[in-house]
This record gives C-alpha cells, sequence and structure tokens, in this order.
C-alpha cells in the first residue's frame, strides 16, 4: 500500500495513493477507510488527543469508563457476599468458598478420578461422604449444626445444604441474627472439614460435645470483638448468641 510500518495516521492519510484493487480484502478495506478518513479532513482545525469513553470520544480521561470497556462483565453470584464478608475469618471463608463451588475432595469427587475409594463418610461411616450429606446431611455433622443454630433458627431450622445457603443469603434477616448464622455456618464448616481430615490421616478426632464446645467458644470470642468492632445493629450480639442458646 506504500505506508512503513511505523507511519502515523497522518503519514498514512496524507500520502497514500489510490491503487487498483488489492486482492486482500481487508487491504481495500484499509484504503476505503483512509479515504474516507482524508475527505472528512478539517486542515484548518488543530489536532487533539481524544480519549475512547463508554459515553463517546472525550479530551477527558475516565479511569471508570475505560474499565467498564476493559472488563469482562459477569453475572453478579448471588452467595459471594454472604461468604466473603468483611469480619469473616480467612481460614473457614476459604474452606467455605471451596465447598460452595463443591470443589472441597470429598470422595464422591475422588471415586471419579480414581476408582475403587472407599466412598463411605468416615465421621458417620454408614453413606457415602459427599459435600451435602458432609454439611449438613450426616448425623454427626448435623448435631454440631443444631447444636450452633438451632436456638436461633428455631421451626427454620433446616440441615440441608441448598436451605442452608439460601439462609445465609436472606438479606431481609436482623443484621446479628443473619451475622451469627454466617459466622457459624463457616466455623461449622471449617471444623467438620477438619475433623474428617484428621480421621483420614489416622489422627484421632474431638468427640462431639468437644467438637461442639469448641466450635461454640469460637463463635463467642468473635462475637465478642464484634460487640466492640461490629458498629450499627451489633452492640448486643454476644447477649442475642446466649438468649438463643438451648
Ligand atoms: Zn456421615
Amino acid at each position: 500500500m506504500g505506508i512503513r510500518r511505523g507511519a502515523t495516521v497522518e503519514e498514512a492519510v496524507m500520502n497514500v495513493r489510490r491503487r487498483r484493487r488489492h486482492r486482500a480484502d481487508i487491504l481495500n478495506e484499509i484504503e476505503a477507510d483512509i479515504t474516507e478518513l482524508k475527505e472528512n479532513l478539517c486542515p484548518s482545525t488543530e489536532d487533539r488527543s481524544m480519549w475512547r469513553r463508554g459515553s463517546g470520544y472525550k479530551t477527558s480521561f475516565s479511569t471508570n469508563e475505560t474499565w467498564r470497556i476493559l472488563r469482562v462483565n459477569y453475572t453478579q453470584c448471588s452467595w459471594s457476599r454472604s461468604v466473603w464478608f468483611p469480619q469473616a475469618t480467612p481460614k473457614f471463608l476459604f474452606i467455605v468458598w471451596l465447598a460452595m463451588l463443591n470443589r472441597l475432595s470429598t470422595m464422591d469427587r475422588i471415586s471419579s478420578w480414581s476408582r475403587g475409594v472407599d466412598e463411605t463418610c468416615v465421621l458417620c461411616k454408614c453413606a457415602p461422604e459427599t459435600k451435602n450429606h458432609l454439611f449438613f446431611g450426616c448425623s454427626f455433622s448435623s448435631q454440631l449444626w443444631e447444636y450452633l443454630v438451632k436456638g436461633i433458627l428455631g421451626s427454620a431450622y433446616t440441615n440441608d445444604w441448598n436451605a442452608v445457603v439460601l439462609l445465609i443469603t436472606d438479606q431481609s434477616m436482623e443484621r446479628k441474627k443473619l451475622f451469627c448464622i454466617r459466622y457459624a455456618f463457616q466455623a461449622a464448616v471449617h471444623a467438620l472439614w477438619r475433623e474428617r481430615n484428621k480421621i483420614k490421616h489416622d489422627d484421632k478426632p474431638l468427640p462431639l460435645p468437644v467438637l461442639q464446645k469448641l466450635v461454640e467458644k469460637g463463635v463467642r470470642n468473635k462475637l465478642s470483638l464484634m460487640r466492640i468492632k461490629g458498629g450499627k445493629g451489633m452492640q448486643r450480639v454476644l447477649q442475642y448468641w446466649f438468649g438463643a442458646r438451648l
């Protein structure tokens, strides 16, 4: 086309000569665009740098609009804020996050890539281990979950994973109640996964009553801290937790 590789748009527009048709369509399209540009030139007006923005080309730059042009928009995850909340304990929420995505190495998943493994749940020893069984369909797990939240949830109590996920995403719930359930959920999932792994690695698990008291104490310590740092609606969260103990 007679345009050097490092040419500016100005050089290309001013120097290009119309030639016979090219074999490659793209070259014809480029030449048509350059010709159109040349016809629309206003030699009397000074050139200006423009930023491409969502609302068109502007002289001022906007990080907000540029970010929106660059990023890919995905559907918002309905439960993300219920898991990744500011006061969550990182080691708990990481395990919960994996569980939410069904990425924990539960035996049903392991058996899909390693045939012949024993799929039995090591906590109750009477059902195949799946994520929904471990949290909290299992007779062992459900007793920990029930111990922690039955007093708060009352008739709304459930040990079904999908129903529990709906509970922790219920924004209409009172703030301190929602926090207690979310935090207890994370503490329970983490503790059960840890106990399950202990047995898998031939370590001795904690007896259920000890585990219940230990996890409850962890929740209580967190709520004690939240009473000071939690802000509006959280002042009496610890009393609320004590009031809901069975
Ligand atoms: Zn079980």
